[in-house]
């Protein structure tokens, strides 16, 4: 539970990189992601590996 609460708040948010809104549960987001290295490559929960990888995002309503 603690550690849940500590990797919200150290965590990145994935929010819409043109309105600036968060992507909420069971929305339809795209991304663009550049593909990293082998070295680079990220683990770990998908909202947050992609808000710190994604060169863009766009929420639903932004689409
Ligand atoms: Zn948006």
């Amino acid at each position: 539970m603690l550690d849940k609460i500590k990797d919200a708040f150290s965590s990145k948010q994935l929010i819409c990189t043109v309105c600036g809104r968060e992507i909420e549960e069971g929305e339809r987001f795209n991304a663009t992601i550049t593909m990293p290295s082998e070295k680079a490559m990220l683990v770990g929960r998908l909202d947050y590996t992609i808000a710190r990888t994604a060169n863009n995002v766009m929420c639903e309503r932004c689409q």
